[in-house]
């Protein structure tokens, strides 16, 4: 079930994209999660993996969906060492921990020895052309 934001009225913006009404380049689906490319990636290949069901947070959602997003996660650690052996892996809950998207998502960022790039001024778009290759790095089991 699509939820509001944290802007008020504004839907959930990951519930539109769980719900194909809102675009994402999706590298995975099943009947509870869904995994994504970041649209401003810290790195290239920056994945967002949530659940279906809306919470904001890991401690709102029913066991089973906790387990369902475990899973993916898994999954997709694996696809991403395709990309780099090394990555980060986060999950913010709340404002003062940095969430900005207040639909409970984990964060995978491959490393690729690069400096620190959390501490980056700016995130520039994911490129289309990037998206797309990505996709295809990333799509197959
Ligand atoms: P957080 O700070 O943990 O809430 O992270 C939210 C993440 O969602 C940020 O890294 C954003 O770049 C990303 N994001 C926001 N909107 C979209 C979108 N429509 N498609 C893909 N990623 C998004
Ligand atoms: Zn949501």
């Amino acid at each position: 079930m699509p939820r509001a934001g944290a802007e008020g009225g504004k839907p959930c913006v990951f519930c539109e994209i769980v719900a194909h009404r809102a675009p994402a380049h999706i590298v995975y689906e099943d009947e509870s999660t869904v995994a994504f490319l970041d649209i401003f990636p810290f790195t290239r290949g920056h994945l967002l993996v949530v659940s279906k069901r809306h919470g904001a947070r890991l401690t709102d959602l029913p066991f089973e969906d906790q387990m369902a997003l475990i899973r993916t996660l898994d999954e997709m650690c694996r696809r991403v060492e395709r990309l780099a052996p090394d990555y980060n892996l986060a999950l913010n809950a709340g404002a003062a921990a940095g969430q900005v998207v207040f639909h409970v998502h984990f964060h995978i960022i491959p490393r690729y020895g690069e400096a620190n790039p959390f501490r980056a001024s700016t995130r520039p778009r994911l490129s289309p052309t990037d998206a797309e290759a990505l996709v295809g790095e990333l799509s197959s089991s």
